[in-house]
């Protein structure tokens, strides 16, 4: 059978994006609703046929441990609920998919890994791009020697953030443009670079005039050092549109753009003095079904889990000495 997931947080990445495209899935489909307003259970139960035995609030959310229908749990809730229920899912005996950023600090994001292992159910992190074939192609044509030994690579992400919503606010966002988008520059360096950076330098400049800016942070830019030599030049930002990547090797670079939406990627490479646009033939399966069947292939058929918790971890350390950096206007180095 096809494993049940419940759908925590019915906002718009969630209604939009994730349930709509579970109906694609080959290992999975969706059975359960979690949400604080009846309103949006009503709507959506409707919509999905998803039965009133079958919908929670956030009140009585363990009580799913006593539905056989639910097998994974995904987390779209605001950054600091993520550790919160992801944590209460996997004491309930379920499989979770959390959304990126994982959580807000590094403590909580070990506390979640402990949680699942505890469990001894499986953890992993919505970084769907992890599935999504031209960033695939991009990492294949770095691993296969296509544009030489990768010397630089620079990854810009941003955009301009509307007032008055979560992410401008620290108690649930974490932070600021870094906590949101700036993730996508960081978690791409990494997976372009196919290693983990030695030292991190970074800078932020907030207009602290602008009320988006009460109590999060607007951009911030940071370079990495990766052990092979290769610099990262990184871009966060609320207040510009960015969503592009290239890697530079000795011998060419590939470039996407846009690079990590959820739609649309274009990609160029170059080499030996010529510059062509790469066309894939169509994916059997898009980035957020290829995702969301990901984790039930993985409970299933014991495959290795892709974008697990302690990738998650990883890019959280990372974010924190970031955010060190800019405050102590330092190189960090890292272990
Ligand atoms: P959203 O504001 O549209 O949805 C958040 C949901 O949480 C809403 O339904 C809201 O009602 C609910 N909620 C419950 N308790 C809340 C509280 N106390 N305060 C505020 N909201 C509360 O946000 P979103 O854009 O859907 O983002 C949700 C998560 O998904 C975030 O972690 C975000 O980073 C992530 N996200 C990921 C992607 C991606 O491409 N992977 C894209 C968008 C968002």
């Amino acid at each position: 059978r096809k494993l049940g997931y419940a759908i925590v947080g019915l906002g718009s990445y969630a209604t939009n994006q994730i349930m709509p495209r579970i109906k694609d899935c080959e290992f999975a489909e969706l059975k359960a609703l979690v949400s604080g307003t009846p309103a949006k259970l009503e709507k959506f139960g409707a919509e999905y046929g998803i039965p009133k035995t079958h919908w929670y609030n956030y009140k009585n959310y363990d009580r799913i441990r006593d539905n056989p229908d639910i097998d994974l749990v995904y987390v779209v809730l605001p950054n600091s609920m993520h550790a919160e229920y992801a944590i209460r899912a996997s004491q309930a005996g379920k499989h979770v998919l959390c959304e990126k950023p994982m959580a807000t600090s590094v403590a909580e994001c070990e506390a979640m890994i402990a949680a699942a292992k505890k469990a001894n159910r499986k953890l992993m992190i919505g970084y769907r791009c992890h599935f999504e074939q031209h960033n695939l192609h991009a990492v294949e044509l770095v691993k296969t020697g296509f544009i030489g030994r990768p010397t630089l690579i620079t990854s810009e992400h941003g955009f301009y953030a509307q007032p008055n919503q979560w992410r401008l606010d620290r108690p649930f966002s974490g932070g600021g443009s870094m906590m949101d988008i700036g993730i996508y520059s960081l978690n791409a360096a990494r997976y372009l670079a196919g290693e983990e950076p030695v030292a991190v330098s970074a800078m932020e400049y907030t207009d602290k005039s602008d009320p988006r800016f009460k109590t999060v942070e607007d951009r911030i830019d940071w370079q990495m050092r990766f052990p092979s030599g290769v610099i990262a030049n990184c871009v966060s930002s609320y207040s510009s549109n960015h969503n592009a990547f290239r890697v530079t090797g000795t011998k060419g670079w590939v470039g996407m753009e846009p690079a990590t939406n959820y739609t649309g990627h274009q990609m160029w490479t170059r080499q030996g003095g010529s510059t062509e646009q790469v066309t894939l033939p169509p994916p059997a399966k898009n980035q957020f079904v290829a995702q969301l069947d990901h984790l039930a292939e993985v409970v299933q058929t014991g495959i290795p889990l892709r974008a697990s918790g302690e990738e998650g971890l990883r890019d959280m350390r990372l974010i924190e000495a970031i955010y060190r950096s800019a405050r102590e206007g330092r190189t960090i180095k890292l272990a």
